[in-house]
């Protein structure tokens, strides 16, 4: 795996395709810096060397055409700060202002390009487009695991005009780093806690998770799949009922490849998909008709601390309850607490994909596991087993 420490970059522009596809307000104002903070060791070990940097990325979904409401000035700002370092912004992608000021461009400089999707050409994975942009480096290099599911201009087809010099960022190292010590060389006993909405969205990563996983914890909305798969009452809770029987192959699956399947045992209901809801606790598979499960309870958190406890390798995806809700954190906030007891205690975890994320953030618990994974879809696809256009583009 060729990353950006296998080159010298004094003297040379590199080419970096980032994911700089940041939250933004009403005001266009950058809310969230997240992604452009994990940017930062990249860009920077390149220029410390001697190298000059073109970052490129996409912003919004301009579909396509030039929209300056998705115009990168509106975060160049945000950058330099998050950089502390001046960033020259170029008006346009592969015209003739990216082409004076890549030309221009000193070692130690930053150029930012115009949003990548202003050119339809980005995501039909355009080969011509790509080559124009590939004129602008010496090294290309791909840090954007945010876009590594997409085998777009910029982040796939580009790399074949770098046969000997395309490498890896450092933010792509450390995340197919973290999804490798899960699925590649996880110290065992591995625990994968699945949680969200829906059994439909998460069939794929269970399928491919299970040849290398011993415990599998199940929670969220998901968990009424199963409980009535095996005959449980559940009320109006969540469910899928045309994945009953998926529900119950799965449970074989787990049976064959000898993986502890832990479903919740109680449970928090509420009389009312609402925050004011009146609430009570019953066991998961005795909910009465008008209740709904909406978290797990305290002796499901305890047991799943006890798992947890004694995990070497931790996975999470997917929310225990409805966290947005704050009477129905509680059993997510036990997972979070537990998974980072058993961070502290030398275990390593890895969260990823959407909700779980979001989660960790706003309960403050990023610092607390070992590793948050900046690509939502990306993370997704490489848990179902996917191969990443973007990262097989620098591989092969
Ligand atoms: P996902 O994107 O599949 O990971 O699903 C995340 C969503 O699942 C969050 O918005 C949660 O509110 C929701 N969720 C978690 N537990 C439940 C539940 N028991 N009933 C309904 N929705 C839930």
């Amino acid at each position: 795996m060729k990353t950006i420490n296998d080159f010298n970059f004094e003297n040379k522009k590199a080419l970096i395709r980032v994911d700089f596809n940041v939250p933004q307000n009403e005001a266009l104002e950058v809310t969230d810096a997240t992604r452009i903070k994990a940017a930062v060791p990249t860009i920077m070990q390149i220029l410390n060397q001697g190298g000059a940097v073109v970052l490129m990325s996409h912003l919004g979904r301009p579909k396509g055409q030039v929209n300056d409401q998705y115009a990168m000035k509106h975060i160049a700002a945000k950058v330099s700060e998050v950089l502390q370092h001046d960033v020259i912004v170029a008006n346009d992608v592969i015209g003739e202002d990216a082409k004076a000021k890549v030309a221009a461009l000193q070692p130690g400089q930053i150029l930012l390009l115009e949003n990548v999707r202003f050119h339809a050409e980005e995501e039909q994975g355009d080969e011509n487009f790509a080559k124009a942009l590939a004129a602008f480096g010496d090294i290309y290099v791909n840090d954007a695991f945010g876009t590594a599911h997409r085998a777009h201009a910029s982040t796939a087809i580009i790399a074949q005009f770098f046969p000997e010099s395309k490498c890896f960022g450092l933010l792509m190292e450390q995340e197919l780093q973290a999804i490798g010590k899960v699925l590649s060389d996880g110290e065992k006993p591995v625990t994968a806690i699945l949680g969200g909405a829906k059994v439909s969205s998460k069939i794929t990563i269970i399928e491919n998770i299970l040849p290398v996983i011993d415990n599998l914890i199940i929670g969220g909305g998901m968990t009424y799949t199963f409980v009535k798969a095996q005959g449980g009452k559940i009320g109006n809770s969540l469910v899928e009922n045309d994945k009953l029987d998926l529900a119950k192959a799965i449970l074989s699956e787990c049976e064959k490849h000898q993986v502890k399947v832990y479903l919740p045992v109680d449970n928090v209901i509420a009389d009312a998909f609402s925050n004011e809801a009146n609430r009570q606790v019953t066991a998961v598979d005795e909910i009465p008709d008008g209740w709904m499960g909406m978290d797990v309870g305290e002796k499901t958190s305890a047991l799943f601390a006890d798992v947890l406890k004694n995990s070497k390798t931790i996975l999470w995806n997917g929310p225990l309850g409805v966290f947005e809700m704050s009477n129905f954190a509680h059993g997510t906030i036990a997972l979070g607490d537990a998974i980072a007891e058993s961070t502290a205690n030398g275990a390593f975890s890895l969260v990823g994909g959407g909700d779980s994320v979001a989660f960790v953030k706003q309960f403050g618990y990023d610092d607390k596991v070992s590793y948050v994974s900046t690509g939502g879809g990306a993370m997704l696809e490489s848990l179902e087993g996917k191969e990443l256009p973007g990262v097989a583009a620098i591989l092969n």
